[in-house]
């Protein structure tokens, strides 16, 4: 059984609007974002199958220019349509997976930086477990403020044991039946989720720590992309 590698490109974002065309397909170092991940996914050997999940058919047809204009014009790609939340976009990309898919590698194409070899651990933990998530220890202190709460003025503030915090990262990888089950699930009971694991959770499922100890920043604001060539040079 094969596995897949669904990338979600369909996302609106907002912080970028008007700054940039689309932020996955923004060169970085001369290259489009979304290429990097195609390319350590094929370095890889994980999954050589991808789905790509697309705002619309301009986004796909921009896509495809890219691929093709470096290198890529013969990958197996099945297209899926991005909903109006992330899960929506994530439940769109599972359902288009082909029948016997092993493991899905759930990865946002707005994180350019992970490498072959954390794909390669992410595919061993979750062969084993079912269930994997790239991620990484917290530095910074978080504190918890109440919901709606803004900066400029005096909010409670509750401390988190940051011993037990760790930052999730993509790709998130399961085995397709139980996050595709899950998410029915999510989207069925309408929960309120921002990652994969989230819906792993909501189902009841353990999910194994894959930690990267290289960076892997997803591209939300303009000045990430010159954050990321930084990262990209040394
Ligand atoms: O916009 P944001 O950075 O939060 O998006 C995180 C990831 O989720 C991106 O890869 C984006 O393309 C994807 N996304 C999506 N569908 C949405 C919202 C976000 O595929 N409706």
């Amino acid at each position: 059984m094969s596995s897949v590698a669904i990338l979600l490109a369909g996302g609106s974002g907002t912080r970028m609007r008007g700054v940039v065309q689309d932020k996955i397909l923004e060169p970085i170092l001369g290259l489009p974002g979304l290429v990097y991940s195609v390319r350590a996914f094929l370095e890889s050997g994980v999954a050589k199958r991808f789905v790509i999940v697309r705002r619309d058919d301009a986004q796909r047809d921009a896509i495809l220019a890219a691929l093709a204009a470096h290198g890529h014009g013969d990958l197996d790609i099945v297209w899926a349509f991005g909903g109006a939340e992330r899960r929506d976009s994530v439940l769109s990309g599972l359902e288009a997976c082909p029948v016997g898919t092993a493991l899905a590698f759930i990865h946002d194409s707005a994180r350019p930086l992970v490498r072959p070899e954390s794909l390669r651990a992410l595919a061993e933990a979750a062969s084993r477990d079912g269930a994997a998530v790239l991620a990484h220890k917290v530095k910074d202190t978080i504190k918890q403020v109440p919901k709606g709460a803004v900066a400029g003025v005096p909010v409670d503030q509750r401390d988190l044991d940051r011993s037990t915090l760790w930052a999730m990262e993509t790709p998130q990888v399961f085995s397709h039946r139980l996050i595709l089950d899950a998410y029915r699930r999510v989207v069925a009971e309408n929960a309120v989720i921002t990652d994969d694991v989230a819906a792993a959770t909501h189902a009841g499922h353990k999910v194994t720590l894959v930690e990267n100890l290289f960076p892997n920043p997803k591209i939300t604001e303009p000045s990430d992309l010159a954050w990321v060539e930084f990262l990209l040079r040394r």
